[in-house]
C-alpha cells in the first residue's frame, strides 16, 4: 500500500454534524440527585482522534430524507419524535420545560394509547434514557442519515463503511425509544442494504448492552440474522430481553442469537462469545453483507456496564470481524468510559483494517 494516499480511503467514514445540539447532560445532568447522561457529544470527539490517527476523513453524510427511516420505524412514533417537543412546551405549566420527559410509563398493565403528548410521552419513550430536547429529532435523523450513506457506500460496491452515529440507534424499537436510542440506525442499514438488493444481511452487535431493538425489529424475519455478544440482562439494561433463549419467531425462528456474558468477562471470554456468533453467521451460508454494531462499553471500568474487556479485546474482535471477508457497515453504538473511546477505536480499526489488507 505505498501509494495509498492516492487511492480511496480504505474507510469511508460519515459523520452526523448535528450530533452535538443533543445534549442531555448538558440539562439535566446536573443537582445533587441527577443522575449524569453519559451519552454526550465528546464521545464523538473521541472517537474522531482515533479516525485521524488512522488517516481517515469524517464526511458529512447527505440529507436521505425519512424514507429509509419510514420504512422501518412506526408513522406514528416517528409523528411524535418531530413534533413532541413543540407540543410539550405548548402543554400548560410546560412553557419553560426544555425536556420531554415522562411523568408515566406504559408499563406492563397499561395498554391504551391515549392523545396528550403527556400520555404519548410515556407511550413511545420507554425510560429515563431518552429524553426528548429540542434538537433531538434532527439529531436522531442525521444520525440515522450517515448510516444509510454507509450502506449505500457498500451497496455501491466499498468493501466497508463506518458510520459514527449518534445517537446510537440498538436500543430503539420500531416504535419506541430507550437507552439513549432514538431511531435503529443499524437496522435502518440492514433494510437499506435488503431494499437495496442484498439478499441476506448478517448483524453482529457488540455493544456490551443487548440490543434489544434490533433484535425486536427482526424478531419474526428470516433475512436478517441477528447476533448480539452482551452483558447477561440478568442484572444490565436492558433488563428485560437479551436472554439465551430469544432465539427468533415464525420466519425468523433460529435467526436470533444472544450471548450473553457474566459480569466481569474479560478479553479471553468475550472474544470467544464473539467467535461463537461469528460462527453462528457462517452457518447455514454467509449472508451477504454484515452489518456490525459496534459499542466500546464492554471496557473494563465503563460507567454503564460491567464486562472487563480491554482495547487488545476490540483488536481481536476487529480481526475476527475482518476474516469473515464479508461487505461491512460498521454502525457506531456506546462506549462511555470517554478517556477509552480513542484508544479502543484504534485499537479496533488496526485489527479490522490490517486484515483486509
Ligand atoms: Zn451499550
Amino acid at each position: 500500500m505505498s501509494h495509498s494516499s492516492r487511492q480511496a480511503p480504505a474507510l469511508r467514514v460519515f459523520l452526523p454534524p448535528a450530533h452535538a445540539r443533543h445534549d442531555p447532560d448538558s440539562v439535566i445532568g446536573s443537582g445533587a440527585a441527577a443522575r449524569p447522561y453519559f451519552e454526550r457529544p465528546t464521545r464523538i470527539d473521541a472517537l474522531l482522534r482515533a479516525v485521524t490517527a488512522a488517516g481517515l476523513q469524517a464526511e458529512a453524510p447527505r440529507d436521505h430524507g425519512l424514507a429509509p427511516i419510514e420504512a422501518l420505524h412506526e408513522e406514528g412514533y416517528l409523528r411524535f419524535l418531530a413534533s413532541a417537543y413543540d407540543a410539550w412546551r405548548a402543554e400548560p405549566g410546560f412553557a419553560s420545560d426544555p425536556v420531554v420527559r415522562p411523568t408515566a410509563f406504559a408499563v406492563r398493565p397499561l395498554h391504551r394509547k391515549p392523545s396528550s403528548v403527556v400520555g404519548l410521552a410515556g407511550w413511545y419513550l420507554a425510560g429515563h434514557g431518552a429524553p426528548l430536547l429540542q434538537h433531538s429529532w434532527s439529531a436522531a435523523v442525521a444520525s440515522a442519515h450517515a448510516a444509510v450513506e454507509a450502506a449505500d457506500t457498500v451497496l455501491a460496491g466499498a468493501r466497508q463503511a463506518y458510520a459514527l452515529t449518534r445517537p446510537p440507534g440498538h436500543h430503539a424499537h420500531a416504535d419506541l425509544a430507550g437507552g439513549f436510542c432514538f431511531l435503529n440506525n443499524a437496522a435502518i442499514a440492514a433494510q437499506r442494504l435488503r431494499d437495496g438488493g442484498v439478499a441476506r444481511v448478517g448483524l453482529l452487535d457488540i455493544d456490551v448492552h443487548h440490543g434489544n431493538g434490533t433484535q425486536a425489529i427482526f424478531y419474526e424475519r428470516e433475512d436478517v440474522h441477528v447476533v448480539s455478544v452482551h452483558g447477561d440482562p440478568a442484572g444490565l439494561y436492558p433488563f428485560y430481553a437479551g436472554y439465551a433463549d430469544e432465539t427468533g419467531a415464525a420466519a425468523g425462528a433460529g435467526r436470533n442469537l444472544n450471548l450473553p456474558l457474566p459480569p466481569g468477562a474479560t478479553d479471553k471470554a468475550w472474544l470467544d462469545a464473539v467467535e461463537r456468533g461469528l460462527e453462528a453467521l457462517r452457518r447455514p451460508g454467509l449472508p451477504d453483507v454484515l452489518v456490525l454494531s459496534l459499542g466500546f462499553d464492554a471496557q473494563a471500568g465503563d460507567p454503564t456496564a460491567n464486562l472487563a474487556v480491554t482495547a487488545e479485546g476490540f483488536r481481536g474482535a476487529g480481526r475476527r470481524i475482518a476474516d469473515l471477508g464479508l461487505p461491512t457497515v460498521i454502525i457506531q453504538e456506546g462506549g462511555y468510559l470517554i478517556e477509552k473511546l480513542e484508544a479502543n477505536l484504534t485499537a479496533f480499526l488496526q485489527g479490522f483494517l490490517s486484515a483486509r489488507a
